[in-house]
């Protein structure tokens, strides 16, 4: 999910600390893991770490729909570094979506081979522009932008390839609409600080994430969990001793052993 992560280095500002959302604090207490309490403790760690919620806009929505879509969807199983690469490519050869729906396949996949999964990620690319086209008359989907959050849900989990991840990217960061994208790192952090079981899947996490997580926090807190997973609490083990959070995190607490 780097398209987040490159967003976030151009909303970042200086933070000068924990930040007040008129939200008790139980600093003196242990809130159980995973409960409200223990979230927001938690986001307010990362948060004066990477700051991406104190200088979060007041919305990430600010242009076509459709472009974060295939941005995000270009970004699974790679590097937001090929991911951009491909993006630029595709755009270059091919200005207009209409473009890329006429193409063959085998050509977007050739624009978009630094990706990765060329053959795969242009068939769903066009059968994904085909129904869009169909169903709002045109290559975009402005028309989202007045839609309620469940509506968008429901119509972009019914595009091909487009999983629960996806969804919620262009939801928080291309309509403004709360959603909290689970990918490895999100969920690596969560199973570890104990918001998770070991084999919650990724889905069940991001379920449970969007219930509690306040609508405002959750664009920022979601850039701020994979920073902080991509820095500091990586896939091998965790820097635990540099970590923001270290004195409320369930698995340093409790000792447990590295997955
Ligand atoms: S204390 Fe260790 S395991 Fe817990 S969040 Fe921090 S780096 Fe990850």
């Amino acid at each position: 999910m780097s398209r987040m992560i490159s967003r976030s280095k151009t909303i970042r500002a200086k933070n000068d600390g924990l930040i007040e959302r008129g939200i008790p604090r139980a600093e003196d207490e242990n809130p159980a893991y995973g409960s409200f309490e223990h979230i927001l403790r938690v986001l307010d760690g990362l948060d004066s770490v990477y700051g991406n919620e104190s200088a979060a806009p007041d919305s990430y929505a600010t242009g076509e729909p459709l472009d974060g879509l295939i941005l995000t969807l270009l970004s699974q199983n790679t590097n937001d570094k090929n991911r951009d690469a491909a993006y630029g490519s595709l755009r270059s050869i091919f200005p207009k979506w209409g473009d890329v729906a006429r193409a063959r396949t085998s050509e977007i996949a050739r624009a978009i081979k630094s990706a990765g999964l060329g053959d795969i990620k242009a068939g769903r690319m066009k059968a994904i522009l085909e129904k869009i086209a169909f169903d709002f008359k045109d290559y975009t989907l402005a028309a989202m932008k007045g839609w309620e959050a469940e509506k968008v849900r429901e119509y972009l989990s019914s595009l091909h390839g487009i999983g629960p991840k996806t969804v919620a990217c262009v939801m928080v960061f291309d309509l403004g609409l709360p959603a909290f994208p689970v990918d490895t790192h999100v969920a690596r952090l969560s199973r570890r600080l104990g918001w998770a079981d070991k084999k919650t899947p990724p889905e069940k996490i991001q379920d449970f994430l969007e219930s509690i997580v306040p609508p405002e926090r959750c664009g920022g807190g979601h850039l701020n969990m994979i920073e902080h997973g991509r820095a500091v609490c990586h896939a091998r083990g965790g820097e635990c001793g540099a970590c923001a959070v270290n004195g409320i995190c369930r698995r340093n607490i409790e000792k447990e052993p590295a997955e």
